[in-house]
């Protein structure tokens, strides 16, 4: 039997990269410090069932926007004991490059996405090369071939993935963009690109790369009710992540435990 409250959430950074800050808020002051992105991929495992939340960006994609992996996110994941042919699911959160390369590498997994996810990645909007930029064409296809192979779970708005794990769709930086809310009570949210960093919250700012500025302010405005109701938010590129969580191996800077299953 599945337990609400009995998943095991992990982070696994895959890559990191210090962008100017013009790069990193949509108002940044050109006089500020630089700053550092971390990318991460999550995995939520309870028994056999093994969640992984966005599948990292491909090394060759990476490195043409000059961002060189860490470790493969499926390497990543071995190091943690799992083998990528027993993740049952995949969940992404929005199909930009960094967050859904790798997609057929998880052969036996179903993938959960946003109808509005896969209208925007495809329609009208990728006419426009600014609206396109984040996303890399081959894992859009990948994404499509795997419609045409019965490997996708289209989902429209809230759902319930398994007891504990709810997907939340919040659209704004891209637009069909969900987040995973893990437990119930003072539950655990893997916000991705809601939330790039903690401190846009606080500040009210936003990444400059964004489908719909309104639905993105309107996203951080349910984040804070979450807040208020108890929910902790894990920011999608935020290296303090690494400094506030414990590591799951004290040799391993890379990978926090976000959550331990309540026994
Ligand atoms: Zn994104
Ligand atoms: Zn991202």
């Amino acid at each position: 039997m599945i337990r609400p409250d009995a998943w095991d959430v992990v982070a696994l950074r895959y890559a990191s990269k210090t962008l100017p800050s013009a790069h990193l808020a949509l108002d940044a002051d050109p006089h500020e410090a630089d700053g550092q992105l971390d990318y991460f991929v999550w995995v939520c495992r309870q028994g056999d069932r093994i969640v992984l939340v966005d599948t990292g960006f491909e090394a060759g994609e990476g490195s043409r926007r000059g961002r060189a992996l860490i470790l493969d996110p499926v390497e990543g994941l071995a190091r943690l004991g799992i083998a990528a042919e027993a993740v049952t699911d995949v969940f992404i959160t929005h199909l930009h490059y960094d967050h859904a390369g790798n997609l057929s590498r998880f052969p036996n997994a179903r993938v959960h996405l946003q109808d509005a996810e896969m209208a925007y990645a495809t329609g009208r909007c990728m006419c426009h090369a600014r609206m396109r930029k984040p996303f890399s064409v081959a894992d859009v296809v990948t994404a499509v071939e795997l419609v045409y192979k019965d490997r996708v779970v289209f989902h429209d708005g809230d759902f319930r993935l398994y007891p504990g794990l709810s997907g939340k769709l919040v659209g704004g930086h891209s637009k069909g963009l969900q987040m995973l809310v893990i437990g119930e009570a003072a539950p655990l949210v893997l916000a991705s690109d809601a939330l790039h960093l903690s401190r846009y919250l606080d500040d009210d700012r936003i990444f400059p790369a964004f489908g719909d500025y309104l639905a993105t302010v309107e996203g951080y405005r349910v984040l804070r009710e979450m807040i208020v109701e108890g929910a902790e938010i894990v920011p999608g590129h935020d290296p303090d992540v690494l400094r506030h969580y414990g590591r799951v191996d004290p040799r391993w800077e890379d990978a926090v435990r976000l959550r331990a299953p309540v026994v």
